[in-house]
């Protein structure tokens, strides 16, 4: 039996693992016999240590003694976990199915490379069973690749406002809605809120294209956070690479920053003013600053195919995605789009499911936007091949105006209420939330 445990000073979402080995920015990390390598490019650590990593990169050291006392709270369920998310992940019996698509389905599980046009064929099944098969397939090659580790992040999404008029989006600048901005102190407060009181070890800073927040006060903001022993993703579009210099220096790490869609006719006609070359040159620069990068895309955009889900499969692997972020689009009420039809949840469960096959170590984030369309809906991501989450910690007053689509299912949850639900699926699932390295 797993137990419900909510007592958040004993992290929820990062279990501390203990140095074995030091190869000069690089660390060697044990969780219970597992090891996982990770950078370290900040902390004074020698062989013994306990920290606790993020994305592969060392972010806090963790005193022996509270070490010692957390580990002992994981070391039951830690064995526990991996059973459950072994039985789950268990390759399907022997199952009547067309014989095209079992023959398919046999190179998934020898492990060869896809055509173009397997990869179409996967994304056009219909039929209930061959999905089910294929969400199984995809969960079984996660768990062999990447084991029951699941990525646990908080997000704090701190100002509505943006420059630009993405034809998609609830906070484009043209909409008639209410603004707000968080002071620096509040943003502050409530990383320290998710840190100390939740137990998060990464946090998500995301904004519209807000330039009220100047280098300097990002860089401060951004100082303050990392000083928490946190990862930090900046999720606020594009700026000068210059600054995300100074951004890195000043102690982030990771960026969320989605190239939205590989159709460069799709890009233009939704995303006025941006250029997608700029967009695509900024994550590559990125990546080569040091960055962990999360990008992807959104599936449902008028005009778009399966093969342009395809395409953006591949553009997010080429990128060297450190993880891949799509959800389905939501129609914002209002928005140029706001009576596109949504995306079918098993159109967003396929992609997952090839993104895996494709991609087999991949961390695949289960997005909010995917929780919209349906009550199990972020189960049904994490066993179709997904690993990583994020939980909203913004302050409910705030939240509730950083409508970038309707119907969250965060919205109104209290950020208490979402972690213990999220942390019980989690665990009836089997997903343990150790660093899964690099
Ligand atoms: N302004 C930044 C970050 C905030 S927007 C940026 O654009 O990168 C974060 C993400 O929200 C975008 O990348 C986009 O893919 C997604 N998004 C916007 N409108 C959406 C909608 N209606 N449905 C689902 N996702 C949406
Ligand atoms: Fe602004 Fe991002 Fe929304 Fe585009 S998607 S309008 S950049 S917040």
């Amino acid at each position: 039996m797993i137990a419900n445990y909510y007592n958040f000073s004993i992290m929820c979402y990062a279990i501390p693992g203990k140095i074995v080995e030091i190869n000069s920015r690089f660390a060697v990390v044990d969780y219970f016999g597992e090891k996982r390598n990770v950078l370290n490019d900040e902390q004074p650590i020698k062989i013994g240590d306990y920290v606790y990593a993020q994305g592969g990169i060392l972010v806090d050291k963790v005193e022996t003694k509270e070490a010692i006392k957390i580990l002992e709270f994981w070391k039951r369920q830690f064995f526990e976990l991996k059973k459950i998310d072994r039985n789950l992940s268990q390759k399907a019996g022997k199952q009547k199915i067309e014989q095209n698509t079992l023959s398919l389905f046999q190179k998934i599980n020898r492990s060869q490379e896809l055509s173009n046009q397997e990869a179409l064929t996967l994304l056009s099944l219909s039929n209930r069973k061959e999905l089910e098969l294929l969400y199984k397939m995809a969960n079984n090659i996660r768990q062999k690749n990447n084991d029951n580790a699941c990525c646990v992040h908080g997000i704090i999404e701190f100002s509505n406002c943006c420059a630009n008029n993405c034809f998609y989006c609830g906070i484009r600048k043209n909409l008639k809605i209410s603004r707000f901005r968080m002071s620096p102190e509040e943003i502050i407060n409530t990383a320290q809120i998710a840190v100390e009181k939740y137990g998060f070890k990464a946090l998500v800073l995301q904004s519209g294209e807000d330039p009220y927040y100047t280098e300097k006060i990002l860089e401060l903001i951004i100082k303050k956070i990392r000083a928490m022993g946190v990862l930090i993703f900046l999720s606020i579009g594009v700026r000068d690479a210059s600054e995300y210099e100074s951004f890195y220096k000043a102690g982030a790490r990771a960026i969320l920053l989605r190239f939205e869609t590989s159709n460069k006719k799709i890009f233009k006609r939704l995303r006025p003013n941006t250029s997608f070359e700029k967009r695509i040159k900024l994550i590559k620069k990125l990546k080569k600053i040091g960055y962990l990068i999360a990008t992807g895309f959104l599936i449902g955009l008028p005009d778009e195919t399966n093969q342009d889900i395809i395409n953006n499969i591949i553009l997010t692997k080429k990128l060297e995605a450190d993880m891949y972020s799509f959800g389905p689009l939501i129609p914002a009420g209002g928005t140029p789009l706001g009576r596109q039809k949504t995306a079918d949840i098993d159109l967003v469960l396929k992609t997952i499911a090839l993104t895996r096959i494709i991609d087999h170590e991949a961390k695949i984030l289960v997005t909010t936007a995917l929780e919209t369309l349906g009550t199990n809906a972020k189960k049904r991501g994490l066993l179709a091949g997904a690993n990583s989450l994020m939980l909203n910690v913004t302050p409910s007053i705030f939240r509730k105006k950083y409508a970038i689509y309707p119907g969250r299912p965060d919205r109104n949850k209290g950020i208490e209420k979402n972690i213990k639900s999220t942390v019980n699926l989690l665990y009836s699932i089997g997903r343990a939330p150790t660093d899964l390295g690099i």
